[in-house]
């Protein structure tokens, strides 16, 4: 199938040609959040992105296998596995179980991306759920002789895996600076190497979450659980791994050598990597305490927000950027967003309301191309957005009758936004979505119209007024009252 999909890999730092290795199946690994505490926006810009690239490879008729992890356990404070355990230090700190609070920022993350209307992936495998076959993959290294076992914990022996591989081979890092400007890690003096990195970590005797193992009791390192679960759910080898940029340089790095050191292959025929979402130029992080969280600015409850914005107005923000591109954080963004996204969802609402005569004014195959090549060209939907608005254009001088559609250009103008808006975007409208906002206004206009019968204008005219003032606008006619938002 020949796609022309081209994508940019960081592993060979160029855009390629998507080609699948098993086509229509498409197998795409992204690592998940780990659920220690809420999820900022940032993290959400990255789920955002790939729920885009999801979208848009089933929508070219691939059948994507999307397993996006649940990190639950073995996620110490640093990435170099120092320090404390994440999930500990917060059980302590909220005084409930390590797996209480793994359960509560599971479903809170869930509740975040669906309302960013995302899909959820096939396969959401978590860490715990997985102990077996990591100290399976830990087994494997050990006996192919890239990891040693000192004192219950094991390490991966980057110096011996750089003899026959290439260890800087996603980030392009030269090896020799690598050792010199990285630092020793305290309570790791026992590593051969200062590059080794935890695959076991040995339990001390107030660890929480902990495992019997060969090496005795202990959790496994982090960057272990998403070699195992992409491995059992895709595969040795399959065709997309992807992440924040920001797990590139350990985690990912780390992941692939793991992998390789077990199956002489690189896992992942493409590497994706988002950019991060930066507040003031800063990347927004959990350690940096610049991160809103979505529910902030859903209400607009934070010192740096003017107002509240929806979540479809915070989503159509950040797919106006590319995802390669960093995204600055800002009111006036935001607010240029608010009104972009009511201007393409006013435009949508008035397709059913055109009326089809003569000839097309537009080419809309020439549209839909356009959208096409935008998101072929990696994924750009600040492009695709563009066409889109000229979309918005032509719906809007269609209605003001100073152009035509016929029924089949109507029909292809359809199928476009459903495409593009809905299906690939995942935008919504959201004027529907208060909730029973309906069935209560059915009530009170039913009120109003029992009111008018018994010659009760007072109230009649109190509820009408009521309701503009909350900007809810009646109409009455021959069929009966309707209503709309202002
Ligand atoms: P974490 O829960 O910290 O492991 O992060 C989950 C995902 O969010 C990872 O893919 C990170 O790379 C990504 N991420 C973290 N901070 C940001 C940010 N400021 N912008 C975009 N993505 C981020
Ligand atoms: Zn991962």
């Amino acid at each position: 199938m020949d796609n022309g999909l081209h994508l940019y890999n960081t592993l060979t730092r160029k855009k390629e040609q998507f080609v699948p290795l098993h086509a229509p199946g498409v197998g795409m690994y992204v690592c998940g959040p780990t659920v220690y505490s809420d999820v900022h926006l940032g993290n959400c810009r990255t789920f955002v992105s790939f729920d885009l690239i999801f979208r848009y490879l089933s929508h070219l008729g691939y059948k994507v296998r999307y397993v996006r992890n649940i990190t639950d356990a073995g996620h110490l404070e640093g990435d170099r596995d120092e320090g404390d355990d994440k999930f500990a230090k917060r059980a302590k700190l909220e005084q409930l179980e390590p797996m209480e609070i793994v359960q509560k920022y599971t479903l809170g993350f869930h509740e975040v991306l669906r309302m960013f209307n995302t899909l959820p992936p096939s396969i959401e495998p978590t860490a715990t759920g997985h102990i077996l076959e990591q100290i399976e993959m830990i087994k494997l290294i050990i006996s192919n002789g890239y990891a040693y076992e000192i004192n219950g914990t094991v390490y991966f022996d980057v110096k011996k895996y750089s003899e026959k591989y290439n260890y800087t081979i996603l980030t392009n890092r030269n090896l020799e600076d690598m050792y010199a400007n990285t630092r020793e890690l305290g309570g790791q003096d026992e590593k051969h190497g200062r590059l080794d990195f935890a695959l076991w970590i040995k339990a001390k005797p107030e660890t929480l979450m902990q495992w019997p193992s060969p090496w005795g009791l202990g959790f496994p390192g982090w960057h272990i659980e998403c070699s195992a679960m992409s491995e059992k759910y895709l595969g040795a080898e399959f065709d997309i791994h992807g992440g924040g940029m920001d797990l590139a340089a350990t985690h990912h790095t780390n992941e692939i050598a793991q992998s390789e050191a077990c199956n002489h292959t690189q896992p992942a025929k493409y590497w994706m990597h988002t950019n991060m979402l930066t507040v003031n130029g800063v990347r927004m992080s959990k350690s940096a305490g610049n991160g809103f969280l979505p529910e902030e600015l859903f209400t607009g409850n934070h010192l740096l927000l003017k107002k509240g914005y929806s979540p479809m107005t915070v989503k159509f923000f950040m797919l106006q950027a590319h995802y390669r591109s960093t995204l600055d954080f800002s009111n006036e963004a935001l607010e240029a967003s608010e009104k972009g996204f009511k201007r393409l969802m006013a435009a949508v609402t008035l397709i059913d309301k055109l009326s089809v005569s003569g000839e097309n004014s537009f080419d809309f195959d020439a549209l839909k191309t356009r959208c096409l090549l935008a998101m072929n060209d990696d994924f750009n939907s600040p492009v695709l957005i563009a066409e889109l608005f000229e979309a918005v254009r032509m719906i809007n001088n269609i209605y003001d009758g100073k152009a035509n559609i016929s029924a089949e250009g109507l029909n292809k103008l359809k199928e476009l936004v459903q495409n593009f808006v809905f299906d690939v975007l995942g935008l919504k409208d959201e004027s529907n979505d208060s909730g029973n906002l309906k069935e209560v206004l059915d009530m009170v206009i039913q009120l109003r119209t029992e009111a008018k019968e018994n010659k009760d204008y007072a109230t009649s005219d109190k509820i009408r007024i009521g309701l503009q003032q909350i900007g809810i606008k009646l109409k009455d006619s021959k069929e009966g009252t309707t209503w709309s938002k202002e």
